[in-house]
């Protein structure tokens, strides 16, 4: 599909072809007063089976969150009522909450005949490779029974060093882990508006968004970048990954009424995330979202060049100060020394040594290396091949 392409048609021929579509719905969209919405959900599993087609044509993954809301509202039926905000009483009402969330999951997708599968994630088992790969296995066998997996984070095991930050961001590894061509995101907002509708009353809701990487998410977002909070932060984020895998990404109002149906049949609702010309490897994307970067390499001009400009690996001698702990073999960012803020991020990448070697080596040609560290050293400090640039982190 050529990039000129009208996006509207883009977007037709899209929708019409995605034969694998990860579905994420946050809990703003789910819950009401009184916790879980049976009038949403009931809403949304009629929605669910109109997507996957009556000759289930199409296959979707669904990532839900509202476990902590159903946690409260089921202690609230006790009549307890508990503080919620603290990380340890979360993953306590997640854990009360997460059964009720599938039953009612169950309920309400039962008159379409659709089987529903708990899958409960923690960032951890996404980063090792070979459970990275046996996830995806039980994806493809669950989808192969037309069972309609319900994915939430594991919260109540996720410390923070563990957590996705949010499902936005679990939804996007997703869209990796299943190979899904289409991600949709039901958001308690509009869409994506052009500035921070907090300070512009006439903010507009963007139909499309022709480059995710290019957007100016700080201005967009009125400063609220903080992952882990939901919001739409996370969401263009999460859309910006999936755009680089070439996944377009539709950001809908997942309250208003048969929204997903509606924008299936062509009407203009909610944005459109164009998907990346150029889309990454998959194993890039695993390796540069596997976890949060453990720690920053700041890089001089020269090796700033050499990486963005001719496709180079970063070699010792380009890099000017570490920051962090991390072994060998941990995800790092690359920053371009003397920039501040996300103007200086390159990229990211797995750093072949440990931050303590690394600070002995930095700034020094391949003999002085050896000089130090032996002859069995390698000579790039991060492979092309284990580089990401661009990452949206
Ligand atoms: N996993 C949390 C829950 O089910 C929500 C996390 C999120 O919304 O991003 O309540």
């Amino acid at each position: 599909m050529s990039r000129t392409e009208e996006w509207r048609e883009e977007r037709r021929r899209c929708l019409e072809r995605a034969r694998l579509v990860v579905v994420k719905v946050g809990s703003a969209v789910l819950t009401d007063a009184d916790g879980l919405s049976d009038n949403v959900m009931s809403g949304l599993a009629r929605q669910l089976a109109t997507l996957r087609g009556v000759d289930g044509a199409r296959k979707a993954v669904l990532v839900s969150s509202g476990a902590v809301a159903a946690g409260r509202r089921a202690l609230a039926r006790h009549g307890r009522t508990c503080e919620t905000q603290g990380l340890a009483a979360r993953q306590a009402a997640a854990a009360l909450g997460q059964g009720q969330l599938m039953r009612l999951w169950d309920k309400v997708l039962r008159p379409y005949g659709i089987p529903v599968a708990q899958v409960l994630l923690t960032r951890d088992d996404l980063r090792a490779r070979t459970r990275f790969l046996n996830a995806r296995n039980t994806f493809a066998e669950l989808l192969s029974w037309d069972a309609l997996p319900i994915v939430n984070e594991n919260d109540t095991v996720s410390v923070q060093e563990l957590k996705f930050g949010d499902n936005d961001c679990l939804a996007s590894l997703l869209v990796n882990l299943v190979g899904a061509d289409l991600y949709i995101n039901l958001t308690s907002a509009p869409g994506v508006f052009a500035s921070n509708p907090d300070a512009d009353a006439d903010a507009e809701i963007l139909s499309c968004i022709d480059d995710v990487s290019r957007l100016d998410l700080g201005r967009l977002c009125g400063g609220k970048t903080s992952v882990g909070t939901g919001g739409m932060y996370s969401k263009l984020l999460a859309a910006r990954r999936a755009s680089q895998l070439g996944v377009p990404t539709l950001i809908l109002p997942g309250r208003q009424e048969d929204v997903i149906c509606r924008a299936l049949a062509g009407e203009d609702v909610g944005t459109w995330v164009r998907p990346a010309e150029h889309a990454i490897s998959r194993r890039k994307f695993w390796l540069a979202y596997q976890s949060d970067p453990a720690g920053t390499l700041w890089v001089d001009e020269g090796a700033a060049e050499a990486l963005s400009g001719k496709g180079g690996s970063l070699l010792p001698g380009g890099v000017r100060r570490v920051d962090g702990t991390f072994q060998k073999g941990a995800l790092v960012r690359i920053a371009r020394l003397g920039c501040d803020g996300p103007q200086s991020s390159l990229g990211v990448g797995l750093t072949n040594y440990a931050a303590g070697e690394l600070r002995k080596i930095m700034g020094l040609r391949r003999h002085e290396v050896a000089a130090i560290l032996g002859d069995a050293h390698y000579p790039e400090v991060i492979h092309r091949d284990n580089l990401l640039l661009d990452a949206a982190v």
